[in-house]
């Protein structure tokens, strides 16, 4: 049989199993298409050049072009990189857009870089694989510390180097440079309208409480919106802390509190251990950095649902942990796909020259975001699964569709 080097596969391979996909589909979808590194050198306000070491992953494009973020981080890595593509594969999948999966990364602290170093390591990153992107081909977005900025001076150097105008090929922009209105709300907007439509699903009463781990930007959006739907938030944390208030935090003066303080620390009572997973809550929202809950902390999760806005915030073995324990696990494929689904949006647009409006823009993502939760839980109940089984099925099934139309072993062997 083989098998992925990744642990993410694995819930690849329980999907192809239940469904009892085809040899052919499994060992296609088991290794990546396509990984590159490069060293990006870059000339330093000093005069010296540094190299920074940088990743490209290409898991899947039988759907399309590739579509996934570049990450700045300094623990980045080739084996995380391909993990997260793998994701975005299934992601673009089970959303129904017409991408692959991809995913890139740069090991660095930008917090380390001048503004003038930072633009020459985005435009470095993009010269190094110019052969490998583009709007057909390979579609970075934002991710970890790359702003717009960064994808504005990406998408600036990959159009100078294809020698267009046309910016499809890097999505995230400032609006004013081709990006999509929006864009900045759709994780954390998308996560809200999936956790609203799963709250049958997931045994959610009026006023349940959220406690939120990552307070940035999908964090505080979702924050907000689930607020204006009657939730309750119990508890927040950024890197500076965490904080609790059984009588509810308003996200608005949370983050007026974060932008004077610099943290959250202070703004309410510590969780217990500073340990939000210990928060008294009906959902806990990882939304910052992957592997928060494992197979070692999964015990501690108090709150009976777990909505993954970070990608991987569980690893397979803290996800199933929870979900042994009875705990609902809404998978970050689903949670938060809201991102590329505008991001889809905005290449659309820049590939047909027409303009989307705030109000359409948010018409497709509440629809799509809706549709897909629907979808997950009714496979969930049909198959009395978790709901990340669900979603994986639903993805593996689109992916197989597209692959075997090309052909399956009984086809070459009559
Ligand atoms: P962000 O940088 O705006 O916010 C991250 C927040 O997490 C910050 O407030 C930071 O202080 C906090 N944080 C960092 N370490 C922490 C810790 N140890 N404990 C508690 N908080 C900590 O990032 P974002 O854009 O909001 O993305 C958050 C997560 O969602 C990431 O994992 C990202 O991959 C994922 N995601 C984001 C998008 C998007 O469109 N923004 C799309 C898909 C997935």
């Amino acid at each position: 049989m083989g098998s992925s080097d990744l642990d993410v596969c694995a819930y690849f391979e329980r999907a192809a199993e239940a469904l009892s996909l085809s040899d052919d589909v499994r060992e296609i979808l088991r290794h990546p298409t396509r990984s590159v590194a490069a060293s990006i050198k870059v000339r330093m306000s000093s005069g010296a050049i540094r190299t920074f070491p940088a990743w490209r992953t290409v898991y899947s494009n039988a759907l399309g072009p590739a579509k996934g973020g570049i990450r700045f981080h300094p623990s980045v890595n080739a084996d995380e990189v391909a993990t997260l593509s793998f994701l975005m594969t299934f992601k673009t999948s089970l959303a129904g857009l017409p991408f692959g999966g991809g995913k890139g990364g740069v090991a660095v602290n930008p917090r380390d870089l001048t503004s003038h170093e930072l633009e020459r390591l985005a435009r470095g990153y993009v010269r190094a694989l110019r052969y490998d992107l583009g709007e057909g081909r390979d579609i970075p977005a934002p991710d970890v510390n790359t702003n717009g900025t960064v994808l504005a001076w990406m998408a600036d150097e990959l159009a100078a180097l294809e020698g267009t105008a046309r910016t499809a090929g890097i999505t995230g922009k400032p609006v004013s440079l081709g990006g999509i209105e929006g864009r900045a709300e759709a994780t954390g907007r998308g996560a809200a309208k999936v956790v609203h439509t799963l709250r049958d699903h997931l045994g959610l009463g009026d006023k349940a409480a959220l406690a939120i781990q990552g307070f940035g930007n999908a964090g505080a959006q979702f924050a907000r919106d689930m607020v204006a739907e009657g939730y309750v938030i119990t508890g927040l944390s950024d890197s500076s802390g965490s904080v609790v208030s059984r009588d509810g935090i308003d996200p608005v003066e949370a983050e007026t509190y974060k932008r004077e303080h610099g943290g959250l620390k202070g703004f309410a009572d510590p969780a217990p251990d500073d340990d939000l997973r210990q928060a008294d809550c009906d959902v806990l929202v990882p939304a910052a950095l992957g592997g928060w809950i494992d197979g070692d902390n999964a015990a501690r999760v108090a709150a009976g649902a777990v909505v993954e806005i970070s990608n991987q915030a569980c690893t397979v073995s803290g996800g199933d942990a929870l979900e042994d324990r009875g705990i609902h696990v809404v998978p970050d494929i689903l949670a938060n796909a809201g991102g590329v689904s505008v991001s889809y949006l905005e290449w659309a647009q820049n590939l047909s020259g027409m303009q989307m409006s705030r109000d359409e823009v948010f018409a497709d993502l509440d629809a799509r975001m809706v549709r897909i939760a629907k979808a997950v839980a009714q496979r969930a109940d049909e198959d009395s699964t978790g709901l990340r089984d669900a979603a994986y099925r639903i993805a593996a099934l689109r992916l197989a569709d597209a692959l075997e139309a090309m052909g399956t072993q009984r086809l070459f062997n009559e």
